[in-house]
């Protein structure tokens, strides 16, 4: 298949080399080699330090999408009270998600372009509502935003919510996720994002109280938490587990570690603010209002005028680039240049502002 010199898109990222060669090897059976387990426990001691959490860190086959369905229905029940608070796809997402397996949903919407603020809105919700469950989505990845979390934690405490459920599929490793300080219930990862593993793994951090909720709702299914809460201990997993997805996510969190979780974070950082002081340098506009926090992963662009989606995206790949477009009602307005995980590099970036230079030229 064609594959760009300047890999762009917002997940699935560019894999390195030492976490692709993880992926490829025969390995024996999951279910039987005690070697298996050891690897598990130590890929979970990893995205323990990166989840910033001392819960136990399921790990799933599949993607960041069973992550949020697996959560979501190992812990709500039809007519469970669920608040949503959304700025973006995910985010109302989610309120539909909540919605389809039967629980009464509330939702707390800002603008697409919004990162959350207006704690008191977001506090009268709560107390009116009365919710089992509170949503939010840490990074937007489709809006390239990213949402304070701390102070919805403080609010769920205060108020005695039982559960907040968070995604942070695309911000995990890539900006600090203090899912314990936060007080998350259950934090969301996938492995395409920062943590550059092939699309594959889902991550879940499950604290004490979602546990003894999993235990009450008692959901059984494929994508069920619930047996994750003994698996270790049984060595009895519910399916064989994906051993070369495990040891790829063991690669790309030792990869992670071995940088150094703060000097990642200011890796982020630095070639996102390149990203934003570049676009907006050759006459671009950002996505997210001045006022919102823009993601240190992804950044979101407003597509010029007179250039269309498919245009940009034709003009872009002649140059060996490719970017994400967006979804929702944020298709064909905006683009996405996601510099997560091995994508937040500093020369790729370079690369990449040139070539987006050249691609929108007349149109700026
Ligand atoms: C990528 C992503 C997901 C998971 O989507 P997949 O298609 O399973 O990779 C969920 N939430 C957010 C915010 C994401 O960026």
């Amino acid at each position: 298949m064609q594959t760009y010199p300047i890999p762009m898109v917002p997940g699935p990222v560019k894999v390195a080399q030492e976490v692709l060669e993880a992926y490829q090897i025969n390995y024996g059976s999951s279910d039987l080699e005690p070697e298996f387990l050891d690897l598990y426990n130590r890929t979970e001691a990893n995205l323990q330090k990166i989840f910033g959490t001392k819960n136990r860190v399921v790990i799933q086959t599949g993607e960041g999408m069973l992550a949020l369905w697996g959560a979501m229905k190992s812990c709500i029940v039809p007519g469970d009270r669920v608040l949503a608070v959304a700025t973006g796809v995910f985010g109302f997402g989610m309120g539909d998600l909540a919605k389809s397996i039967g629980a009464e949903v509330e939702v707390v919407g800002f603008g697409y372009d919004e990162t959350l603020h207006d704690w008191e809105r977001v506090e009268q919700a709560i107390v009116e509502f009365k919710p089992k469950m509170i949503t939010v989505v840490h990074c937007e990845t489709p809006s390239g935003t990213l949402n304070p979390i701390a102070e919805l934690g403080r609010l769920k405490e205060k108020h005695g919510v039982p559960l907040l459920y968070m995604d942070s599929v695309a911000s995990a490793a890539g900006t600090p996720v203090l899912t314990d300080e936060w007080h998350v219930d259950l934090a969301l990862g996938g492995s395409q994002k920062c943590l550059a593993v092939p699309p594959s793994m889902a991550y879940v951090a499950v604290s004490e109280r979602a546990w003894e909720i999993i235990q009450e709702v008692n959901y059984a299914g494929y994508d069920a938490l619930l047996p994750f809460q003994t698996a270790q201990e049984q060595f009895y997993f519910p399916y064989t587990p994906n051993w070369a997805g495990v040891a790829a996510t063991y690669a790309g969190t030792e990869k992670v570690l071995r940088e150094g979780l703060a000097n990642g974070f200011a890796r982020h950082e630095k070639v996102a603010a390149m990203c934003r002081e570049g676009v907006q340098g050759m006459g671009l506009e950002l996505f997210p209002r001045p006022e919102a926090v823009s993601s240190p992963t992804v950044t979101a662009v407003n597509i010029p005028e007179g250039l269309s989606w498919q245009e940009l995206d034709t003009r872009l790949r002649r140059q060996g680039m490719v970017v994400g477009g967006s979804y929702g009602p944020l298709a064909g307005k905006i683009f996405r240049l996601g510099h997560m995980g091995s994508q937040a590099d500093p020369d790729l970036m370079e690369k990449a502002l040139a070539a987006l230079k050249e691609a929108v030229k007349e149109f700026v």
